[in-house]
C-alpha cells in the first residue's frame, strides 16, 4: 500500500473505478484505484464489478429488521439496497445467524443478566442480546424480500452453543473458522463487497478478517444499518480507515 499516492493497492495492483461521467459517455478524466483508506466515494465513481468480486450480504433476516427479536433500527432498508447491488454481481454470498435455543450469547440464558450487559467468556468479552435468530424459527428466516435466488454460498454462523459469531470468516474465538475463508479462496474472489446488518458489528468484523485475510474489502454503507452501542458506530469507521476498508455508497453502484 502506498497511502502518499491517493490510492489503495496491493500486490495485486490497482483496482480499476471508472467514473460515473464516463460510464454515461461523457468525457472525463480516467482514474484508477480503491478510495484511500477511509475516504469514501460518496457521488463520483461507479464501480467496475469483475467475475472476481463477491458481494457478502450479512445477516439479512427478519429478528434484525423492524418487528424482530434484536432490531437494527431501520433494518429492513437494507433490503432494496442489497437487491439492486446484487443485480451488479455475478458472486453472492449471504450469512445467516443460526443460533440455538441455549446459546451462551442469550441474555436470558444467564441468571440475573440483561440484554447488553455483557459477560466474560474464555474468548474474551461478549456482549449478551435478547434471544435472536434461533434455528428453525420465522426470526432466523432471511427477510421475505431480500432476493436470495442468485446467491451461491449460504454461510450459517453462531451455530455452537458456547461461542458467539459476529464475523463471516472466523467465530468470536477469532480462531473457529466458518469455512467462508476456504470458499472464497477456492472460487480465487479477490475482493469482497459487504453488506448488511449490522454496520457495528457483524459487517465490521466480516470486513476485517476478510481484509486481514489479504483481500481488498469494500463496505458498501448505505446498504448497511447499524446497532450504535456505547460509540460502535464511530469506532467501526476508525477502525476502517486504519485497515485500509474503503466505505462506499450506492452511488457506486448506479
Ligand atoms: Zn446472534
Amino acid at each position: 500500500m502506498h497511502p502518499g499516492n491517493g490510492q489503495v493497492t496491493n500486490s495485486r495492483g490497482p483496482r480499476k473505478v471508472l467514473p460515473v461521467a464516463k460510464q454515461r459517455g461523457k468525457a472525463d478524466t480516467k482514474r484508477t484505484g480503491l478510495a484511500p483508506a477511509g475516504k469514501t466515494y460518496r457521488t463520483r465513481w461507479a464501480m467496475k464489478i469483475s467475475d472476481r468480486d463477491v458481494l457478502l450480504a450479512i445477516d439479512v433476516q427478519n429478528d434484525f429488521c423492524s418487528g424482530g427479536a434484536l432490531a437494527v433500527p431501520s433494518g429492513e432498508k437494507v433490503v432494496p439496497a442489497i437487491n439492486r447491488i446484487a443485480q451488479r454481481f455475478g458472486n453472492i454470498v449471504l450469512t445467516q445467524d443460526w443460533h440455538p435455543r441455549d446459546h451462551v450469547s442469550f441474555a436470558p440464558n444467564h441468571a440475573g443478566k440483561q440484554p447488553f450487559q455483557t459477560i466474560e467468556l474464555d474468548y474474551g468479552t461478549q456482549v449478551l442480546w435478547p434471544m435472536h435468530c434461533v434455528q428453525g424459527t420465522s426470526g432466523a428466516e432471511f427477510h421475505r424480500d431480500l432476493d436470495i435466488v442468485r446467491a451461491s454460498l449460504v454461510v450459517r454462523k453462531g451455530f455452537r452453543r458456547g461461542i458467539d459469531s459476529y464475523s463471516a470468516l472466523f467465530e468470536n474465538d477469532k480462531k473457529t473458522p466458518t469455512g467462508l475463508l476456504g470458499y472464497l479462496r477456492e472460487r480465487e474472489l479477490k475482493t469482497v463487497f459487504v453488506a448488511g446488518l449490522a454496520l457495528d458489528f457483524c459487517v465490521r468484523f466480516s470486513a476485517e478478517d476478510a481484509r486481514a485475510a489479504g483481500f481488498d474489502v469494500v463496505v458498501i454503507e448505505d446498504a448497511c444499518r447499524g446497532i450504535d452501542l456505547d460509540g460502535s458506530v464511530a469506532s467501526t469507521h476508525q477502525s476502517f480507515r486504519q485497515r485500509g476498508i474503503s466505505v462506499v455508497g450506492l452511488e457506486a453502484f448506479l
